[in-house]
């Protein structure tokens, strides 16, 4: 098993860089998804650590060893890639056994292994099956199980869920998790998907145009963004990002949402040392759907608004509210009722609010 260092991690295609100067330390034993939206150097980065790609700059630990001149099967690293490349005209126990057979295993301990991986992966009842007889999802486990069944040190995964339907997914993300559990690897794991990453992973590496934008626990990117990309990205619906204005009154900061009213930023508070952090300039006001709360429009405080939609989503209910200029989205129970139409006024919690520079996108006062 291994650790995984990228220092100055670079590449360029040409003259564009497609993954620039990243620094990662993925921790032995530890599941790490590389998350962001499509184009962002996710699947770059993955195959600069299997070594499918070369580096332009910077280095590769595994450990304290330096891989980045090693070959891709010198690096013991096994990968799964969204299109299963596994081999149709074999059954489904020779696809599993390949990789033992290659490495010359005795036939006893790769029939033992080789059942074990097919009981993990629920595939006992398909093992004399061929392949070509599979479906998409039953496939695709085939190719998991045939990659993890060497217990390489490092086990590489890119998007290997998303040519399957919904249920499956959910399904097979749970079987991930058990994997990793009885091989206790290094897992990389490539995805744009943010529930995906934040269901699996110990920690996310939330990238952008070939650029880290935060590194943490789920709970940490969620919770504690670094700037208004991470916000955005993690969370559905995603955070509202409201620009507004900072107003000193009588000692104390509050945030202006033009006709729609202002919140105090909080007596000693966090968020009223934020403000403070913040004075002179431009400021985005962040609060999650689900932190909002929406209460009768008589009442004090708050911010005026008018329901224009409200959204059943399973589990809960999204109304959409109209503030003055802006729009919010307000997370309810599944039960919640609420007439679009409406006169409401939603408040927001200060602890559980952020705030962001409106010109770097920057959280304010984050330590
Ligand atoms: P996706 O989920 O769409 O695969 P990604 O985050 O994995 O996205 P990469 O595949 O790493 O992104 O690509 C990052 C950028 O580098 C993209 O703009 C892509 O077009 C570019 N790129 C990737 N491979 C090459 C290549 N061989 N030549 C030129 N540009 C490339």
């Amino acid at each position: 098993m291994a650790a995984i260092r990228l220092s100055h991690l670079t590449k360029k295609f040409g003259a564009f860089t497609a993954v620039d100067a990243l620094d990662l330390l993925i921790p032995d034993k530890e599941f790490v998804a590389l998350l962001g939206p499509s184009g962002c150097g996710k699947t770059t980065t993955m195959n600069m650590i299997a070594g499918i790609e070369q580096a332009t700059e910077g280095q590769i630990l595994f450990d304290d060893r330096d891989v980045r001149r090693l070959p891709p099967n010198q690096r013991d690293v096994g990968f799964v890639f969204q299109n299963y490349a596994i081999f149709t005209h074999m059954t489904v126990y020779d696809n599993l056994a390949f990789g033992l057979s290659v490495r010359k295993l005795a036939r006893a301990e790769i029939d033992r292994r080789v059942r074990e991986m097919a009981a993990l992966m629920r595939l006992e009842d398909r093992l004399e099956w061929p392949s070509s007889k599979l479906s998409v999802n039953e496939l695709q486990k085939v190719a998991i199980g045939r990659s993890a069944i060497t217990e390489p040190a490092i086990f590489l995964l890119d998007e290997p869920l998303s040519n399957l339907d919904a249920a499956f997914r959910a399904f097979m993300r749970t079987e991930l998790k058990h994997l990793q559990h009885q091989f206790q690897q290094t897992m990389v794991y490539v995805t744009h998907d943010q529930i995906e990453a934040m269901s699996l992973a110990d920690r996310i590496a939330v990238m952008n145009l070939g650029e880290l934008q935060q590194y943490g626990t789920p709970a940490e990117v969620y919770n504690r963004p670094r700037n208004t990309f991470v916000a955005n990205f993690m969370g559905s619906p995603s955070m509202n990002l409201l620009p507004c204005r900072l107003i000193a009154e009588a000692g104390a900061l509050c945030f202006g949402f033009g006709e729609a009213g202002r919140l105090d930023a909080g007596g000693d508070g966090a968020m009223q040392h934020r403000a403070r952090a913040a004075a002179g300039a431009e400021v985005i006001f962040g609060v999650r759907p689900e932190d909002l709360e929406i209460a009768p429009p008589d009442g004090p405080g708050g911010l005026k608004g008018v329901v224009s939609f409200v959204e059943p989503v399973g589990p809960r209910t999204i109304v959409h509210l109209k503030l003055a200029e802006q729009t919010v989205k307000v997370a309810k129970e599944k039960r919640y009722k609420v007439s679009i139409g409406a006169a409401v006024r939603v408040t927001a919690p200060m602890a559980k609010c952020h705030l962001f520079d409106a010109a770097s996108g920057e959280a304010i006062g984050l330590g």
